[in-house]
């Protein structure tokens, strides 16, 4: 059993209500059960919603209250990207579920490599908020490219 970023499966749950389809996580469903999830959604953001991007660190900052998640508009979003991370982790335990296949450069789903937070597409090291909280609790992170 393994959660999966839902927008990899088709949902539209993407900040401009489109989805990141991967064929190879669809491929997976023949032959295994995955649980769709949305860290923003489930925290409570809109959909569509303004991007946004992890202010001068990674998601393990703004796990420690080092960093803010701030949108587009210059709002603060660092509570519901800490409460997405924590109710995506209440489903992974309630599932069992022990590894997680997360969408790349998200600032919530991603792992290695997620945005500088200039909204100009540069790239730093680093894992998203909810990946961060899941490798931390045992749960392993898998890159969409390595299906
Ligand atoms: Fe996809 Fe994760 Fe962003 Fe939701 S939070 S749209 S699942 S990358």
């Amino acid at each position: 059993m393994k959660l999966i970023s839902a927008c990899l499966l088709g949902i539209n749950c993407r900040w401009d209500k489109k989805h990141n389809k991967n064929d190879k996580a669809l491929e997976l469903l023949y032959n295994e059960i995955l649980i769709p999830v949305c860290p923003e959604q489930l925290g409570g953001l809109n959909t569509p919603r303004a991007r946004q991007e992890i202010q001068g660190g990674n998601g393990k900052d703004v796990l420690e209250r080092k960093s803010k998640v701030i949108n587009e508009n210059g709002e603060d979003v660092t509570e519901q990207f800490i409460n997405g991370a924590e109710e995506t982790l209440r489903i992974a335990k309630l599932f069992q579920a022990r590894e997680f296949i997360g969408k790349s450069h998200s600032p919530s789903c991603s792992c290695e490599k997620i945005y500088d937070g200039t909204f100009s597409g540069k790239l730093i090291d680093g894992y998203g908020v909810t990946t961060e909280l899941l490798k931390r609790n045992g749960i392993k992170i898998i890159r969409e490219e390595n299906l």
